[in-house]
């Protein structure tokens, strides 16, 4: 085994064995204090894969910054191959104002790949491809569900064009992974058209700490580093269920305007026409059932019971494994509208 070669990102050049934070610039605020993206690189003794993890694209999903924190508080270099760049809050701006989007309302997972005068996105999305991206093989970007939206912990890849991202999707092992089209100007689709191998993790809720979301976030980026031999293997401790695949998924919305309420929680399989909740006026006069249209699994619910008609409430996935759907183990969690839908 060689020694791997250094690496530069930003203006800091990284040796073989080394770890350490690298403040990569952005525009200033406009109090003129100075604005960095920090990156964690660890640059293993070996040659091998290089990954990133990034969380906080959207400023506001935070599960994705405990996640990370916890990865690199028990990642051993001794034992590790390849680099990994960790990037914990992507939308500093966003992350500051706790916030999805930044100061002048552009979503970032629109706006790459981004350029180097653009607009305030546009420099961000162009300085994370150009210093972190464009120097990895793989990653794996966390998102949560949007603000009053939950999600089940599920693994986007556009899999259905590309085997490797089902087998990396499947190595990460969480309860579902579904193949959704690639959004433009999203991080995913400029690491397809670069051949970067980018799996999105979408789980829990904005602004809060989902301690089911982060534990499986945790164990499944182990899970992929392993996959990718940038640790070694171990037997695990006990055999999870495989993942469930998703070719498809749908937005169930409100068929008026009023207080919701759900009966079903994440992870619950559902059959088609099969009562799922209703939408009341607040007496509970005129109440109106909403039924599942088709046959499927709840991965995303909607935790604010004020609606309007036509708001989207619940997610519902088509499983490909029809044959499981009865095995689904029910847990609890939810997801964005599809105009917010995270990809
Ligand atoms: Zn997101």
């Amino acid at each position: 085994m060689t020694t791997q070669a250094p690496i530069l990102i930003g203006d800091r050049t990284i040796t073989a064995g080394e770890q350490r934070y690298v403040h990569l610039p952005l525009p200033h605020l406009y109090t003129h204090a100075r604005i960095s993206m920090p990156v964690y690189v660890i640059h293993g003794l070996q040659a091998g894969p290089r990954l990133f993890v990034s969380a906080a694209i959207h400023g506001d999903e935070i599960n994705g910054v405990e996640i990370i924190r916890r990865v690199l508080s028990t990642l051993n270099i001794k034992t590790f191959s390849g680099t990994l760049l960790a990037v914990p809050v992507v939308n500093v701006y966003g992350f500051l104002d706790k916030s999805r989007y930044l100061p002048d309302r552009r979503d970032l997972n629109r706006s790459f790949p981004g350029s180097e005068h653009g607009s305030m996105a546009a420099q961000l999305a162009h300085q994370f491809l150009h210093e972190v991206a464009n120097l990895c093989t793989h990653g794996i970007d966390l998102h949560t569900a949007a603000i009053g939206r939950d999600n089940l912990p599920q693994i986007r890849a556009h899999f259905k064009q590309d085997p490797e991202l089902l087998a990396m999707a499947q190595a990460f092992q969480p309860p579902l992974i579904l193949s959704t089209s690639l959004r433009e100007g999203s991080l995913r689709e400029a690491g397809f058209k670069r051949n970067i191998k980018i799996i999105l993790y979408e789980a829990g809720e904005a602004l809060r700490f989902g301690e089911e979301a982060i534990q499986i976030g945790v164990e499944g980026i182990f899970s992929v580093m392993r996959y990718l031999g940038m640790l070694p293997a171990e037997q695990p401790a006990l055999a999870k269920p495989e993942p469930l695949l998703s070719d498809s998924s749908v937005w169930i919305r409100a068929p008026q305007s009023g207080i919701l309420h759900v009966k079903v929680g994440l992870g619950t399989a559902v059959s088609q026409g099969e009562l799922l909740g209703h939408v009341a006026d607040p007496f509970g006069a005129h109440l109106e059932k909403i039924y599942a249209p088709k046959t499927g699994l709840i991965i995303g619910v909607s935790t604010l019971p004020l609606v309007h008609e036509g708001e989207a409430i619940l997610h519902l996935a088509h499983l490909m494994q029809s044959d499981t759907i009865a095995s689904a183990e029910p847990q609890h969690e939810i997801e964005p509208e599809p105009e917010l839908a995270n990809l």
